[in-house]
């Protein structure tokens, strides 16, 4: 069950409103990097976990994200309700109600006009959240890895919407969004190398004829050597004849077929066939003007 406590995790203090910040802000809040896509991942991965000690850790972490959700939707509506008192109540001329709620240049205007102010589950460009931002695939060293990067990524908006704004208390709240992505990345890291072995995902071992070699597809100036690709770690294949039908076959596809199918098949080259030999005149000719 889910219990609601009425104090915020983390207190919020505006300076005063900002409609365009708030819309930047949306995109923790219903972006594919936010804090619904981040409470969604772990709750749905958490009620799917038979492992103990993961189930604990995505549960607990699924909870602080929603509680995140609501300190960053709390920050879109404290910035935004200035602005939507004034425009429900319409108490400021038409042309300087306008320019009050599309000041920042940017598309909050729909958050207002839209949305009446509130925290609406999109992102900061007006795109509805929806749950293909949430990659989970139902194996813990997959999933893991995957959280780590959504962590990272998370903190990386944070870190940018901090950029963006000067108002003290919107960029402690941030700080402290920012800094518990941090924190989640560690756990999640932790649970991964609690786990093992952890590589490769999934249980199906690799074929060891291909699993730690390197093919250098791409050639020319600026062919680099390091760890990723170097010979204590990898067998570097960079001729273009090993490159190919590395399972030592002839590198062409076949696939048995019926005599029925074989007919058909045939029936079909037959009948679109290219002819190498003519040269026939075509639409774009016949509508051609003269070169001059
Ligand atoms: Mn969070
Ligand atoms: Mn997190």
């Amino acid at each position: 069950m889910f219990a609601h406590n009425k104090r915020l995790q983390y207190t919020v203090r505006v300076s005063e409103c900002n409609p365009g910040l708030a819309n930047l802000m949306l995109e923790q809040f219903g972006g594919p990097q936010g804090e619904l896509a981040a409470a969604c991942r772990y709750f749905t991965q958490a009620l799917a976990e038979d492992d103990p000690g993961r189930k604990d850790m995505l549960m607990d972490i699924a909870t602080e994200e929603l509680s995140h959700l609501e300190v960053i939707g709390t920050i879109v509506a404290m910035l935004n309700k200035g602005a939507k008192g004034t425009l429900a109540e319409a108490t400021e001329e038409a042309a300087e109600l306008y320019r009050s709620i599309t000041g920042a240049g940017n598309d909050s205007h729909l958050t207002q006009v839209l949305y009446g102010g509130g925290p609406a589950l999109i992102n900061s460009g007006g795109a509805l959240w929806n749950a293909g931002y949430i990659d989970s695939i139902g194996d813990p060293s997959a999933d893991l890895r995957s959280n780590i990067a959504a962590e990272a990524r998370a903190k990386i908006v944070y870190e940018r919407l901090i950029n963006l704004t000067d108002d003290p208390g919107v960029k402690s709240a941030l700080q402290f969004l920012m800094t518990r992505e941090i924190a989640h990345q560690q756990s999640f890291e932790k649970a991964l190398y609690s786990m093992t072995p952890n590589f490769p995902p999934g249980k199906l071992p690799g074929d060891p004829h291909f699993a730690n070699v390197y093919f250098n597809m791409s050639q020319g100036e600026g062919d680099m050597r390091g760890s990723w690709n170097s010979d204590e770690n990898f067998t570097y294949v960079t001729d273009r004849d090993e490159q190919c039908a590395v399972d030592g076959g002839d590198g062409y596809a076949e696939v048995g077929l019926t005599a029925e199918e074989q007919a058909a098949v045939e029936d079909l080259a037959a009948r679109t066939v290219s002819d190498p030999d003519i040269d026939p005149t075509t639409g774009v000719e016949l509508g051609s003007g003269e070169v001059r």
